[in-house]
């Protein structure tokens, strides 16, 4: 074995009783590795069912994995908690030093429970807790102020991240985010409203544990191989250079760009809004999550002038990516990139979810124009696609919520839409907006029978690409693709491994990195594994409440011409259904 100080400690808090204690659970770690798999099972230990995800019995759980902090790109920590947002599974990914800092702390994973009467953060150093009172900084308008105070009045040796939520998280908008680092954030399905829930403004966690190997020379070969391939990839060149936006291009290209609440795939300004243009234009500096030598996080420098000072400048530093331009971009209909830049940044200030946030807005604009909602309603706001000034101002009044439409938005497009019409053109799957891909039929089937309702499940677009060059594919291979792929998928997220280098950590280089690490694994093996944890999940999600059989899909997703041509209404029910009736199957064996 080459570590010899393997994962096994689960730190438990409750904010209750403000109280902790540290378990050995090697045997979750043996059985289930790390990340996914290990939080699913603290999921289901710790979450006692029909918990109010923003109740006291909803548990926060954050867990790295047994390649953290010895090989690249094994950066990530697993979140997991009951989503307010879905009601069911809540599974949400970051990196910066997240992960490392909670390995350096001792720990595999971090159960928070209970919560506090007053405003307070955590401060895990080592094997010490610290509940330290948060009263001055909750209400606080920029959650990147909260950072710096933070920042200011705790220890800094060894590694430190700090996770914390903006005014949305307090306010619990369902939708509402956990930055870590500035520009990383656990995104989608709401844990940020989980901490505002047990009024937990931050978790700052840090170590300096090293971790001893005892076989130098092979830990390096085995480390180099895995370097080497991902400074010499060209996808990590691609991402590097110009980061996820270079897919804007191709995937307007093709048609498969969301554009105006997807009333269309393709979108006039998708140049302005490329990654080539905004990295030629706008780009400030590259960043990396700890232990990664790609650095994909660009981040975009804008300059404004003072009001009333001429030759006087602010610039912000604004972190951008593929997912957030499809979102407050091509799907808001916008091309002005300041203006684009700005919201994305005022979402980040919030702590909202920028995904879900922009696809309300988009449903909100389709609403305002079909006359749904009205002036009356929006407080004077008047949605036009790209109108960026109208969406600072809407955006500001869905945080504080002064009426009723403005409360109704804050808790997704799919309640608002249930309130007010436009059921067809709320873009959401299982409850959870839209991803920015239209690319075909795998791309919708695997956001609504993903665990995490997310693009991140099974990837279904790289299906769509096949089906554009073998027409001939059937639902029941779309569906079976798609489970396999998201099965083998909860590996790389138990291990965990950023998901940009799913391509390096090939079933071989894993194998090896795990052996030294003192797994015995097999690919099948790890192939058993991926499906007892995927069922797992799906354990969790049918026991709160989730079902395949009312899933709504949106009907704008059959309406939109995407790169493989009109979206087939019998083709998704098909795939659909083999792949709740293949779940189902799995759900009744035991052994799962
Ligand atoms: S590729 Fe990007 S997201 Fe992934 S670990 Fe590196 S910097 Fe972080």
């Amino acid at each position: 074995m080459l570590n010899s100080d393997p994962l096994r400690y689960v730190l438990y808090i409750d904010l209750s009783k403000k109280n902790f204690h540290i378990a050995n659970r090697s045997d979750l770690f043996s059985a289930y590795l790390g990340g996914a798999g290990v939080a699913s099972r603290l999921l289901m230990e710790e979450c006692p069912e029909g918990a109010d995800p923003l109740g006291p019995d909803n548990p926060i759980i954050m867990a790295v994995g047994p390649l953290t902090s010895l090989y690249p790109l094994a950066s990530k920590t697993v979140a997991m908690f009951k989503s307010p947002h879905t009601g069911n599974l809540g599974e949400s990914h970051a990196g910066g030093r997240s992960a490392v800092s909670i390995r350096m702390a001792g720990y595999g994973a971090i159960v928070i429970k209970g919560a506090s009467e007053r405003p307070c953060y955590l401060s895990v150093q080592g094997h010490k807790v610290f509940f330290r009172d948060a009263s001055t900084l909750w209400g606080m308008g920029k959650s990147a102020t909260v950072g710096k105070i933070i920042r200011a009045n705790e220890p800094s040796s060894g590694l430190r991240t700090i996770m914390r939520i903006g005014r949305a998280g307090e306010k619990m908008i369902p939708y509402s985010c956990v930055t870590t680092e500035t520009y990383r954030h656990f995104g989608r399905l709401g844990l940020g409203a989980v901490f505002g829930s047990k009024k937990l403004k931050a978790l700052v966690v840090s170590g300096k544990r090293s971790i001893p190997v005892t076989d130098q020379k092979q830990y390096r070969e085995a480390y180099e191989a895995i370097f080497r391939n991902a400074t010499e990839s060209p996808v990590m060149k691609k991402y590097h250079e110009i980061g996820t936006p270079i897919n804007v291009v191709p995937l307007n290209e093709m048609g498969g760009l969301p554009t105006r609440n997807l009333q269309a795939g393709t979108f006039e300004d998708a140049g302005r809004i490329s990654g080539e243009a905004i990295a030629q234009n706008y780009l400030g500096k590259r960043i990396a999550c700890a232990h990664c030598p790609v650095a994909c996080i660009h981040i975009a420098a804008i300059r404004e002038p003072y009001e009333d000072e001429p030759y006087f400048y602010k610039t912000s530093m604004i972190g951008y990516d593929y997912e957030l331009i499809y979102a407050v971009g091509s799907m808001l209909g916008g091309s002005d990139v300041p203006g684009m830049m700005k919201l994305i940044d005022s979402i980040e200030a919030y702590g909202l979810d920028c995904m879900s946030t922009g696809v309300v807005l988009a449903w909100a604009t389709e609403a305002f124009q079909r006359g749904l909602i009205t002036e009356g309603q929006t407080e004077g706001v008047r949605f036009a696609w790209g109108d960026y000034a109208a969406y600072q101002e809407a955006l500001a009044l869905l945080v504080e919520q002064p009426n009723e439409f403005y409360a109704a938005i804050a808790r997704g497009s799919d309640f608002a839409a249930g309130k007010y019409g436009g059921q067809e053109f709320s873009i959401a799957f299982g409850g959870n907006e839209m991803p920015g891909y239209h690319t075909g039929p795998a791309a919708h089937i695997g956001y609504l029978a993903g665990a995490r309702h997310c693009h991140l499940d099974g990837g279904g677009y790289g299906i769509d690409k096949k089906m554009m060059v073998n027409k001939s594919m059937t639902p029941e291979m779309v569906a079976s693709e798609l489970l396999a792929e998201e099965r083998w998928r909860q590996i790389l997220s138990s291990l965990v491994v950023c998901f940009f280098a799913r391509e390096l950590y090939k079933p071989d280089m894993i194998l090896n990195a795990l052996r030294l690490s003192g797994f015995d694994h097999t690919e099948e093996s790890l192939r058993a594994l991926g499906e007892i944890i995927h069922t797992t999940k799906f354990r969790f999600k049918v026991r709160e409440g989730f079902s395949f059989d009312p899933l709504k899909i949106p009907r704008r997703i059959y309406e939109t011409k995407s790169p493989v041509g009109m979206i087939d209404e019998a083709f998704v029910k098909k795939a659909l259904q083999t792949i709740q009736q293949d779940i189902s199957e799995k759900l009744t064996n035991d052994a799962l």
